[in-house]
């Protein structure tokens, strides 16, 4: 569900023409509806309302600093893979005890950050990672809460280059090591073992890898009691997938439902880290079409937005719904168009075969949908574009929340 919407013709930003913003930003600039984004929001915390789970943002999907202050006002905790996410989460209000810190390449830096910031845990991704924690804690002469990530050993059906659960994953501990650890936690002096934590991929749109690697958790923590050893937190990660073209997600209840139901079971507290359900489908690209070229076997849109604007149709031949921001009054017959990117690179297609009006022209806008998450994020200055300005509707309202980066921008790191 989200607020873009076409009245008679033209596509609106909730009650905003996209034609209009487009007329004061330069395109290509991503464009996100506030109300969508709340909605979202709200959804997923009503869905596990029961049980009042911490629910920390993945700050990666979309770490714009208005979109992050609408999730702190709203509640939510944070999902920091970085020292400067981590910087940021902060800068915006969110509570150090509700931030994670994720990843399986944390430096010594951003460890020290985290311990003194007194963050709420640290999932931790393997034993050479666990023994700097205990270290730089004892120098720090300070403590904190660990969780292993393990990794559960299942498919999640999703595309591989965003599965993180396989046996040949490079993330989290196999079951029989995190055994091992946790039995043997009290050689880590500093560290308190008491969570544990999966995160089994992305874009998952079926219920059952959720369930079998739920069910994996369950019986690793039934084996551990048996020697006294219990949990306070669960962490599940994140992963819901969303409505790209035509899948069909599990809907937020049935997964809180199935989750819920889990965790009960396996700790005291349950932690999420839902990313791109909450901003996913809350943004738009905008591009502007410079050129309509014809080949000798096939017709090309040649628009302002590319893979450095948008990166996930390169990098994982991820599907983006596109159409006319402003669509023709007379239904007219549809061509067949590859839609590219102005990048050097034969890779830079956003779109493959896609039908649209064959009178269509250079100058028309285009919308790229459901690219609210690992959007903006992504991008780059390849071919030294510059990043796209971003952009969100508040009701009748619209404001810039960041600018295109200018020459300036670029050239300013530089040192000669
Ligand atoms: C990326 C990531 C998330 C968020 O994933 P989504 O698919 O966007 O929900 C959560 N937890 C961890 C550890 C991650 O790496």
């Amino acid at each position: 569900m989200h607020y873009f919407n076409y009245k008679r013709g033209e596509l609106f930003a909730e009650e905003v023409k996209v034609k209009d913003i487009a007329k004061k930003v330069p395109t290509p600039f991503y464009l996100y509806s506030k109300n969508t984004l709340i909605r979202h929001i709200r959804a997923f915390k009503s869905a596990f309302k029961e049980i009042n789970p911490i629910i920390c943002f993945a700050l990666k999907s979309n770490s714009n600093f208005e979109i992050l202050k609408i999730l702190r006002n709203e509640g939510f905790g944070a999902d920091c893979v970085s020292l400067f996410e981590m910087k940021k989460a902060i800068e915006a209000g969110f509570h150090p005890e509700k931030i994670v810190f994720n990843g399986n390449g944390k430096t010594e830096e951003e460890l020290e950050f985290a311990i003194k910031l007194g963050i709420l845990m640290i999932n931790a991704d393997n034993e050479e990672e666990l023994e700097l924690i205990d270290k730089i804690c004892k120098k720090l002469k300070k403590r904190i809460k660990v969780s292993l990530r393990v990794n559960p050993e299942i498919d999640p059906k999703t595309h591989p280059h965003i599965a993180t659960s396989l046996r040949e994953s490079k993330f989290g501990f196999d079951l029989k090591k995190a055994f091992s650890i946790y039995r043997n936690a009290s050689r880590f002096k500093f560290l308190e073992l008491k969570g544990v934590h999966i995160h089994i991929g992305s874009q998952i749109t079926d219920i059952s890898p959720f369930k079998e690697a739920l069910t994996k958790v369950f019986d690793f923590t039934t084996k551990l009691r048996k020697y006294g050893i219990r949990f306070e937190y669960f962490n599940a990660g994140g992963g819901l997938g969303i409505v790209y073209k035509k899948e069909i997600p599990p809907n937020l209840k049935e997964y809180a439902k199935v989750i819920m139901s889990y965790s009960r079971k396996i700790a005291d507290k349950l932690i999420l880290e839902p990313g791109r359900v909450i901003v996913g489908n809350a943004g738009i690209l905008i591009t502007k079409i410079l050129y309509i070229k014809k080949s000798s076997c096939k017709k090309f849109i040649v628009v302002d937005a590319g893979m450095h604007g948008l990166l996930r149709p390169a990098l994982y031949g991820a599907y983006h719904e596109v159409r006319l921001v402003s669509s023709r009054q007379k239904a007219e017959s549809r061509e067949k168009f590859d839609i590219v990117g102005p990048i050097c690179e034969s890779g830079d297609v956003l779109a493959k075969e896609r039908f649209l009006p064959g009178n269509i022209k250079s100058g028309d806008l285009l919308a790229i949908f459901s690219a609210g998450a690992y959007g903006y994020v992504m991008s780059s200055n390849y071919n030294l574009r510059p990043l796209p300005a971003e952009v969100i509707v508040d009701g009748n309202r619209f404001k810039l929340i960041r600018r295109a980066q200018n020459y300036r921008d670029l050239r300013r790191l530089e040192v000669d």
